[in-house]
């Protein structure tokens, strides 16, 4: 896939944004979506899209729509750390198949990391089950209530 070719409506996380796809969602404004990833590559895993430009990459989005994006990469970093009492956070943004990339919607992976203990691999995750993303979603929450106050 093209580094820069055209937005296609198809992907998944446009499917999300028209709610023709599920998600658990963690955040949402105006401007910005953050939902629980299905195949985390550790508990708490979450991805932040923004909701209203046809971004496929880092490369194409403005300056202002990505200042949006990373204030809530930084609102959902804080949140996962909180709420899945984690000891680091990692942000992660691949962009163009050659980096890695496979829904081509731009998002950050926003992955809670523990000392000692590594996450899978990109791409090698199992699916979560319905039970557990709904309690880790449950918990992510919770730690933006309190980044909140
Ligand atoms: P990337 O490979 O960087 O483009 O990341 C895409 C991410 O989307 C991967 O980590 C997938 O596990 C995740 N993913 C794919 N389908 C869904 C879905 N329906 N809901 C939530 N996450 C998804």
């Amino acid at each position: 896939m093209s580094l820069l070719g055209d937005y296609e409506d198809g992907n998944v996380f446009c499917q999300i944004i028209r709610h023709v796809e599920p998600c658990f969602k963690i955040y949402e404004d105006e401007a910005t979506l953050a939902f629980l990833d299905i195949y985390p590559q550790a508990e708490g895993h979450t991805l932040v899209i923004p909701k209203n430009v046809r971004s496929r990459n880092i490369l194409d989005i403005s300056h202002e729509q990505l200042g949006l994006l990373t204030k809530t990469v930084q609102l959902v970093a804080r949140a996962v750390t909180i709420g899945m009492r984690s000891d680091g956070v990692e942000v992660q943004q691949l962009n163009g198949s050659a980096a890695g990339q496979t829904v081509f919607h731009l998002h950050f992976h926003v992955i809670p990391r523990r000392h000692g203990i590594p996450v899978t691999p990109h791409g090698h995750a199992k699916r979560a089950s319905e039970n557990e993303l709904r309690i880790v979603s449950a918990r992510v929450r919770s730690g933006l209530v309190d980044v909140a106050h």
